[in-house]
């Protein structure tokens, strides 16, 4: 029997320690890249484990039972998140979005959410606090992260049928339950919730019209459904372009079903661009990250779960903040840190993806979804 190798790069202990500042007092005001991207947007990745197997994500044959995930020491304690997180407030992140792995399965999640919504912006505003989760664990944690301060969900669910659902977690977990997770979510007062459909061409791309008919018709306004394409993250997904479909061809699709209006990006830096029901009965969006790559207002500083800061999905190389906070760093120290990092970046991977791939080329071993979260 022949047996195909993935050579599944770790990466997640690389991470170089960032040159100490020497400012005494912690840089304040917007943090400006080299391409003049503001930093608004954190991603705190609180979990490298995940409960589902999802094939383009966390395949069963990579993961099993033998693949070692980070121990508990490793990650950063909710302290230290609440502390980076606190720093990144005043460099001008106005919005945190706790994601994994699967972010519930992080015990007492609770509590770090609560730490992060007593934060506020330099204008003494709250963050816009967020959490992407696959929705298993959601219908009994709803009410508590609510209460905690979380205002928003967003629920990946790539199918409503039941069979392909459960083909593509890999686990045979039941869509049920996670509808159940949505409607709980709803009654808390996580609303508008995102739900977020990765689109495989072959696997899911006929569920894209149902998925659009059922939150359309079962909650309107109140649910946006977002088609990502699906994207070449990681080493282990065996990921071809020929299994993409591309936004476009989908919003072809879709406007066969229904008519649909364009709308204006809410803010910049958007991920998705927005479509309404002309009829006014909610909302729909496309991610085009592989078709349309859009690093161009990319705000977006990515945390992972044992404190490597990464700019991009798609770097190599992290900066290891962690190091700094275990080796005694004061905040002002670390503050500064951050700002040189950030004044560095330069990056717009998504976009060179695209010339590489028109060449043929390849650009080597990336970090892994799961591990840095969505
Ligand atoms: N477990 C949580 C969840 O399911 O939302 C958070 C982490 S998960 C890595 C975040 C998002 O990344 C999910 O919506 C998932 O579908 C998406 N994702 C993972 N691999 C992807 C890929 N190769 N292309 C596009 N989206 C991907």
């Amino acid at each position: 029997m022949a047996v195909t190798v993935i050579p599944l790069a770790d990466l997640r202990s690389t991470a170089a320690l960032p040159r100490l500042a020497t400012h005494s007092r912690p840089p304040e005001g917007q943090l400006i890249d080299r391409r003049g991207r503001p930093v608004r947007d954190l991603r705190i990745s609180v979990t490298d484990r995940c409960n589902f197997r999802c094939s383009y994500c966390m395949p069963k044959e990579i993961f099993d039972s033998s693949h070692r995930f980070l121990p508990h020491r490793e990650l950063l304690s909710f302290e230290e998140i609440t502390r980076l997180a606190t720093l990144f407030a005043a460099h001008g992140v106005t919005k945190l979005r706790l994601t994994g792995g699967e972010p519930l399965l992080r015990r007492n999640l609770e509590a770090l959410v609560e730490q992060l919504a007593a934060l506020r912006t330099p204008d003494g505003l709250p963050l816009d606090l967020t959490l992407t989760t696959n929705g298993s664990l959601l219908a009994r944690k709803a009410e508590a992260l609510k209460q905690a301060g979380l205002r928003r969900v967003t629920v990946s669910l790539d199918a409503l049928d039941d069979a392909v659902f459960r083909r593509m977690n890999d686990v045979d977990f039941p869509v049920a339950d996670v509808l159940r997770g949505i409607d709980a979510a709803l009654a808390a007062g996580l609303g508008p919730i995102k739900v977020n459909m990765v689109v495989k061409r072959g696997v899911n791309d006929h569920e894209a019209v149902p998925m659009a008919r059922h939150f359309r018709e079962q909650h309107g306004g109140n649910v946006v459904l977002r088609f990502i394409e699906y994207m070449d993250v990681g080493a282990t997904n065996g990921w071809r372009l020929d299994d993409v479909v591309p936004s476009h061809e989908l919003r072809q699709r879709l406007q066969a079903e229904f008519a649909l209006e364009p709308l204006a990006a809410n803010q910049a830096g958007e991920t998705a661009q927005r479509w309404r029901h002309a009829d006014g009965r909610g909302e729909i969006g496309f991610i085009s990250s592989v078709t349309q790559a859009f690093c161009g207002d990319c705000n977006r500083a990515r945390l992972s779960t044992e404190g490597q800061l990464y700019l991009c999905l798609f770097a190599r190389q992290g900066h290891d903040l962690r190091g700094l906070l275990r080796g005694g760093a004061s905040d002002a120290q670390i503050a500064g840190a951050i700002a040189d990092i950030w004044h560095q970046r330069d990056d717009r991977y998504s976009e060179m993806r695209g010339e590489l791939s028109v060449q043929g080329a390849t650009d080597g071993p990336r970090i892994e979804m799961h591990y840095i979260g969505g």
